[in-house]
């Protein structure tokens, strides 16, 4: 077996120039049908003929979510450096600026406090616009702070991810955002606070790896690719053809990978319930999933002590599995 997999990537096309329907007016990318501007922003940027969900920047997928007038930002004076002076083919810097220009956003994670249905919640938002919404050093640090924010408020946290990965120009300090966020989340876990995480096209590499499956409840927007690395690369390592549904929501959540796939015009609504669920807004009482195993009772709602119980069973799991005793 060679030691080392070649891997091809041909760049998409962008489709011939005549093919512009026209200004204000743009073709859906499954369909083909012509739609307007009014209309995609009416259907918060789904497809009225067959649903396909185009990517939402992460200004967007704010508005979508947070009440009006109640965003307040957290991290945002972090700003990205360039620490290992990165060259490709290009500067790191260089795309750096380029894409806070064409984005407005100092970096891929927008997060913030706002109220959700009323409801507080600390809220964050990748842009894949910005470098494909990778997770470098920024994005890790703004993810912790956001974390320290729900914690000092007692507000749940609610992580829309849509990410390329880790930030290759950061080299192992991106890598390590991996562990960084993941400690985090062990924060808000040991203060009883649920975690919701919302994954849209396409949610990939070292984030999916981290915070954006380690949720206590895991939501996905239909058809999005949700996979560690994409059916392309997929493909050409282990030379065979995959089924179109590799790696889509659909797949994932028929393998037990996801808790529920939502339509984005209910996703506001199926946040409030299961954030009102998490949170004790519903009352009934658990029997222990082993005659041997103690509940042990948390607060918050039955989804918060089914998932303290899941957690409690894998933990207790650990020392038979690793031949120790706890
Ligand atoms: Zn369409």
């Amino acid at each position: 077996m060679s030691k080392y997999v070649t891997v091809q990537i041909t760049r998409k096309d962008q489709g011939p120039p005549d093919d512009t329907p026209g200004e204000g007016i743009r073709r859906c990318s499954a369909c083909g049908e012509p739609l307007t501007d009014e209309e995609l922003e009416r259907s918060i940027g789904v497809c009225p003929h067959c649903d396909y969900h185009f990517p939402l920047s992460a200004p967007e997928r704010v508005a979508q979510l947070a009440d009006p007038g109640s965003w307040e930002e957290v991290g945002g004076d972090i700003r990205p450096v360039d620490p290992l002076d990165f060259f490709d083919t290009r500067a790191y810097v260089d795309r750096l600026g380029e894409a806070q220009l064409e984005t407005g956003l100092s970096e891929a994670l927008l997060s913030g406090l706002c109220a959700l249905a009323g409801r507080p919640v600390a809220l964050g938002v990748l842009d894949f616009r910005f470098l494909g919404g990778s997770m470098g050093s920024v994005v890790g640090e703004r993810f912790f702070r956001l974390v320290e924010a729900a914690a000092a408020e007692a507000a749940p946290l609610v992580v829309v991810c849509s990410s390329g990965g880790a930030r290759m120009q950061e080299g192992v300090l991106s890598l390590m955002q991996m562990a960084k966020t993941v400690v985090a989340l062990d924060l808000l876990a040991a203060r009883g606070l649920p975690y919701v995480a919302v994954l849209a096209h396409p949610t990939t590499g070292g984030v999916l790896a981290s915070f954006a499956t380690l949720a206590d409840v895991i939501v996905a927007e239909p058809g999005a690719l949700l996979c560690f690395a994409g059916p392309r690369i997929v493909e050409q390592t282990i030379r065979e053809k995959l089924p179109p549904e590799f790696g889509r929501a659909e797949e994932n959540l028929a393998n037990g990978q996801l808790d529920m796939v939502v339509h984005r015009r209910d996703l506001k609504e199926t946040l409030d319930r299961l954030l009102s669920l998490l949170e004790g807004g519903v009352r009934c009482s658990l029997e222990p999933l082993r005659q041997d195993t103690e509940v042990v009772p948390r607060g918050g709602g039955p989804l918060a002590q089914a998932a303290a119980r899941v957690k409690d069973l894998a933990l207790s799991s650990r020392g038979w599995l690793f031949g120790r005793n706890s």
